[in-house]
């Protein structure tokens, strides 16, 4: 099968040439003074992504070694733990907060729905017992966000550690770690930063590491470790492991490219193909997944289908016939995603992604007015300015 003519998936996303020039060059070894060079510089880059003095931990692997590795590390058994459930990803966090050992604490709305801060603060008050919260910023397969702008600082001032996953929420929503007072985020590079697949980013407060220094079950010596990090990289200068040499100079192009762009440009960014996407959709008569637009993520605009139309049908027909790689719901529902991530987010990426979609749902049966809807996403999109 030929490649894609587009990449509209919800990350891994089309990487600009910049960014692969830097996957491209040369691998050197890891303790050369110019690659330490690089790991160094990297590192104050993601700090400045994420609005933090706090120290920064790239961990090789997907942005799932990050995740599990700092849960893993924070988790003290017998813990009381707060997980905000609105999608499959604060799913998962609840099954690994159970099975580390602490006493789980849930609230669990829709997948279409969000956890609001007012129903964190009313189970705060009523269970004082809680030692730390769980969210996932941005819900990426169904695409929702969470207030964190206001549930981060409730957190902190009630001395209440946060432990966050935004994979796909940082560059993609206003990012503040340390106004907000977030303790542990963990994002990933193939998503809003438009990096490669295969780093963690991760940041860690003070009060965060003492709680892990504190917890006997916290990984040592082991892939998941982030004392490991924090002792021999940060502390001595040598990598408890080698790290990926070409990844590093991928993420280190992708991230020069935000911040030459500027943070608030690359959210403002993705915000711009959000409402282009969604008036597009509304105009074309389609269904928005999230119940309301205040909740809907600006890096990914899911679409609610019918039941007799699936959802994974719809993906592989888009691709199949018309060469556009979109994301569907992943678990999370009967919906299919229209993608504006990284250095898709922006232009008319979002109407080849309507067009695909529009006579993708035609040739299924369904009926769509896909001029109506390329109009209203065009319209929009003559009032933007690049
Ligand atoms: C992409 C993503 C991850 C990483 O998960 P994968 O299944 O490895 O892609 C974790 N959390 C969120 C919210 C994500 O969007």
């Amino acid at each position: 099968m030929a490649h894609p003519d587009f990449t509209l998936s919800a990350g891994p996303v089309t990487v600009t040439a910049r960014t692969l020039a830097g996957l491209g060059s040369p691998i050197l070894y890891h303790y050369d003074p110019e690659f330490l060079a690089t790991f160094r510089r990297t590192q104050g880059k993601v700090g400045q992504m994420f609005q933090t003095d706090n120290d920064i931990i790239l961990m090789q692997g997907e942005a799932i070694v990050g995740l599990e590795g700092a849960l893993r590390s924070l988790i003290t058994p017998g813990m009381h733990v707060l997980n905000l459930v609105q999608g499959v990803f604060g799913k998962g966090t609840g099954y690994w907060i159970a099975d580390f050992g602490a006493v789980l604490h849930e609230i669990e709305v829709g997948y279409d729905d969000a956890v609001s801060p007012a129903q964190v603060e009313e189970y705060l008050d009523a269970h004082p017992e809680i030692q730390m919260v769980c969210l996932v910023a941005s819900e990426t397969p169904s695409g929702t966000v969470t207030d964190v702008a206001a549930i981060g600082p409730m957190c902190r001032d009630r001395g209440i550690l946060t432990y966050i996953d935004t994979v796909s929420g940082v560059l993609g929503m206003p990012w503040k770690t340390d106004e907000w007072g977030l303790d542990l985020c963990v994002a990933g590079a193939q998503k809003c930063l438009g990096g490669p697949p295969g780093v963690a980013l991760i940041s860690v407060s003070q009060k965060a590491w003492d709680v892990m220094y504190a917890n006997p079950a916290a990984p040592r010596d082991s892939y998941l470790s982030l004392i490991d990090w924090k002792e021999k990289w940060l502390g001595e200068g040598r990598f408890p492991y080698t790290p990926s040499v070409s990844d590093m100079n991928g993420l280190e192009a992708a991230l020069d490219q935000a911040l030459e762009e500027g943070i608030d440009a690359v959210v403002a960014r993705h915000e711009a193909a959000a409402a282009v996407t969604r008036a597009g959709a509304r105009a074309m008569g389609l269904e928005l997944w999230a119940k309301s637009e205040e909740i809907a993520s600006a890096c990914v605009t899911s679409i609610r289908l019918p039941d007799d139309i699936d959802n994974a049908v719809v993906r592989d027909h888009a691709r199949e016939v018309y060469g556009v790689m979109l994301s569907h719901g992943q678990g999370a529902g009967n919906l299919v995603r229209l993608s504006h991530m990284g250095p898709t987010a922006g232009g008319l990426h979002s109407v080849v992604g309507l067009a695909a979609l529009g006579r993708t749902l035609a040739d299924l049966g369904m009926s769509v007015d896909i001029g109506a809807g390329l109009e209203a996403a065009l319209a929009l999109l003559s009032t933007q300015r690049r």
